[in-house]
């Protein structure tokens, strides 16, 4: 048994997921991801049960892992009980941790995430806040996203949120005492330190590519590198 194969055993979501793969396709039928990239949950838990270093190596590396969305579809028609998305999850954790994902275009785009959605949490208590979405990041959400995002205290009382302010209603203003709760469960449950990791790898890739990098923020190259970089080579 290979050593990333035992680091894989420790992650209660890998033991939760993988019983005894048969091969029979049944997820990959079903998985919405498959029918948009290169992708085949089949294929990556037979992979791991192979239980062989360097596919296992290779897999963490790849662009493949990243493809999954969590919709846990496979869960639901898996004749054996298991649970590729867990596989793919503990996959993911494993990939982060070792540093591997900074070898894929999609594994290199947890830097953004955990910049942006990552820091969101902690900050506001909102993963995806409107005011925290700016359109000059966002040239995708069109004009109106825009109009909304210029005009967030009027529109916000037009729809009868509670921007900002205590109470209840949409993105109210998060108590202080929930956002302490929230920073302990990261600090407990490895979360910070997973940050970091994300952190000093994403910092050694940079200057691999002799992109800049800032300790803090979006405005680096690095970060619109890996936030803006297609190659378009996902597909089918
Ligand atoms: S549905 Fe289950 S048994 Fe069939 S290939 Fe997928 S993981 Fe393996
Ligand atoms: S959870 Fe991932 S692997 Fe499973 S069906 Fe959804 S996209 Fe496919």
């Amino acid at each position: 048994m290979g050593k990333l194969y035992d680091l894989l055993l420790q992650d209660i979501r890998f033991e939760e997921g993988l019983n005894a793969c048969m091969n029979c396709g049944v997820c990959t039928a079903i998985c919405p991801a498959a029918e948009f990239y290169k992708y085949d949950p089949r294929e990556i838990v037979d992979t791991i049960q192979t239980k062989d270093e360097e596919k296992t190596e290779a897999l963490l590396k790849s662009e493949t892992i990243w493809y999954c969305g969590q919709c846990m579809s496979c869960k639901t028609r898996c004749p054996r009980g298991n649970t590729p998305a867990l596989v793919i999850m503990a996959l993911r954790t494993l990939s982060q941790k070792l540093g591997y994902f900074t070898d894929s275009e999609k594994g290199r785009q947890q830097f953004a995430i955990k910049r942006t959605v990552g820091e969101n949490i902690l900050k506001y208590g909102y993963c995806v806040p409107t005011y925290a979405v700016d359109p000059k990041m966002h040239p995708e959400q069109g004009p109106i996203w825009e109009h909304i995002f210029n005009n967030i205290d009027d529109v916000m009382d037009r729809l009868g949120g509670n921007l900002k302010k205590k109470g209840s209603g949409a993105l109210r203003e998060i108590h202080q005492k929930n956002l302490d709760e929230l920073d302990k469960i990261f600090e407990v449950t490895g979360g910070y330190k997973l940050y970091g990791e994300i952190e000093n790898y994403s910092e050694k890739k940079a200057g691999e590519m002799g992109l800049e990098f800032k300790k803090e923020g979006i405005d680096n190259e690095y970060f619109r590198h890996v936030y803006t970089c297609n190659s378009d080579n996902h597909g089918k």
